[in-house]
């Protein structure tokens, strides 16, 4: 291993360009290469069989990993302060197998109901098919997570930040709950990234991506990841998780994943070993390149993103055709003290304006589509985190598959309008905002 993968910088800057490779690895090259190979020399049979025994570290087939995933990996692990990372084909790749890894077969969820549209398909649809069952809280009620937990409970999942109405998560009071249960706090940080904040820092035990959004950030490719942050002790109660204490069919040596796995990360581990290698949701290396060319510049453009869109946040809050602008960043939103503890750099630039409504879900819609006609900066895309601004309507859009009780418990209404402000010039965006705002 190289020395920058042995001893990760310890500044955000320098470790979001440089974690994880090192020109001094066997090839010069002063990026990391695409290692565009489905298998990888192995130097005799004694050493192939200590790899497949995971006796020995190294690559073998690229279902499971490459060397470019592998610098992505720990470049998001040093980015979020974990212990090991493995990059997935998309970020419901990363939801799915983190759940699936910690519930087991029959186990069950309390995740907030403030989730994305694809999490919440997930929990209420698929992972019944595994007899993985959900309880949704409002992810505010600190009791409803209390009284939510059973005996089978096995882990608790939110998003740091939710959307489209931008919620912000008490990382630090649910931590607490998942901890008086015995399980981890699984935190989705997408929206906020590691740049805003580091869900570790308040509790956290594990954290997922969607690298298809800011962490990518040039909206070119699909990807995700789920790091260990190395604070759970699967250990303490073994029982709760036989799949990673009990001795495993797939470890020669007959040693549980916990104890294999003791110096490294025993989830990850277990990840890698079952779920990537049975279910193939693989990280391909050509796009582990593209999230990592992204990643290099995540702190400038989270600065800009941020700042930009409570500019913006802040013009429309004053705008006669707007009803409300949820934006944490505003006083007076109702997490705005939240986002003074957990956002303490800025807050991430999703977030959703609700139009005057004209009295019923039609006639919003009608109202929403004339908004969204009359934009030509800002683009009409199902995407987030993408340098071009973005608009949407969850409603009908990424969150069409909710019940109509689902959209309420989100603060969702057929007059709001999601934006995902990009890096174009903020004065462009303020027009184009006002634009089409006059056409209502
Ligand atoms: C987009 C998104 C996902 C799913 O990620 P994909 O990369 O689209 O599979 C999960 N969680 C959040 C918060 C997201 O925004």
């Amino acid at each position: 291993m190289s020395e920058s993968a042995d001893c990760p910088p310890s500044s955000f800057a320098t470790a979001q360009v440089q974690a994880g490779y090192s020109s001094t690895m066997p090839v010069t090259a002063a990026l990391p290469p695409i290692y565009q190979s489905n298998a990888f020399a192995l130097r005799s049979l004694t050493h192939a069989r200590d790899l497949f025994a995971h006796r020995a570290e190294g690559d073998v087939y690229a279902r499971t990993g490459n060397p470019t995933a592998a610098v992505f990996e720990q470049r998001v692990a040093a980015l979020e302060d974990g212990v090991a990372a493995a990059g997935v084909a998309s970020g419901q790749a990363a939801v799915a197998l983190a759940i699936l890894a910690l519930a087991g077969r029959g186990g069950h969820v309390v995740a907030a109901n403030q989730l994305y549209g694809g999490t919440v398909d997930l929990l209420v649809e698929t992972l019944p098919d595994w007899g993985i069952e959900t309880t949704f809280v409002d992810q505010d009620d600190i009791a409803a997570w209390r009284a939510a937990v059973r005996p089978e409970t096995r882990l608790i999942f939110a998003e740091s930040v939710a959307n489209p109405i931008a919620q912000v998560l008490d990382v630090r009071a649910v931590a607490d709950v998942a901890h008086n249960a015995g399980v981890p706090l699984v935190v989705d940080n997408t929206v906020a990234t590691p740049y805003l904040q580091r869900p570790k820092e308040f509790g956290a035990d594990i954290s997922v991506h969607s690298a298809t959004k800011f962490l990518g950030g040039h909206g070119s490719v699909i990807g995700g990841a789920i790091v260990d942050l190395g604070t759970f002790d699967f250990s303490a109660e073994p029982e709760k998780w036989p799949a990673l204490t009990d001795p495993s069919r797939r470890i020669p040596s007959g040693e549980s994943y916990v104890e294999h796995f003791r110096d490294s990360s025993p989830f990850i581990g277990f990840i890698k070993a079952k779920h990537m290698h049975d279910l193939g949701p693989t990280l391909s290396a050509s796009t582990a390149f593209a999230l990592l060319q992204g990643m290099e510049t995540l702190d400038l453009r989270m600065q800009r993103h941020s700042a930009s869109a409570q500019r913006i946040a802040e013009h429309l809050a004053a705008h006669p055709a707007v009803a409300r602008v949820h934006h944490p960043g505003l006083a007076g939103n109702p997490w705005h003290d939240a986002a003074a503890r957990y956002l303490s750099k800025g807050v991430p630039s999703v977030f959703s304006i609700d139009l005057h409504s004209a009295g019923d879900d039609e006639a919003d819609f009608a109202r929403a589509e004339t908004f969204i006609a009359g934009l030509r900066v800002l683009q009409l895309l199902a995407n987030i985190g993408d340098a071009r601004s973005i608009v949407t309507h969850p409603a009908s859009m990424t969150h069409s598959h909710l019940s109509p009780q689902q959209l309420a418990d989100g603060g969702i209404s057929w007059a709001t309008v999601r934006l995902s402000i990009g890096l174009e010039d903020v004065d462009d965006l303020i027009a184009d905002l006002d634009r089409a705002l006059a056409l209502l």
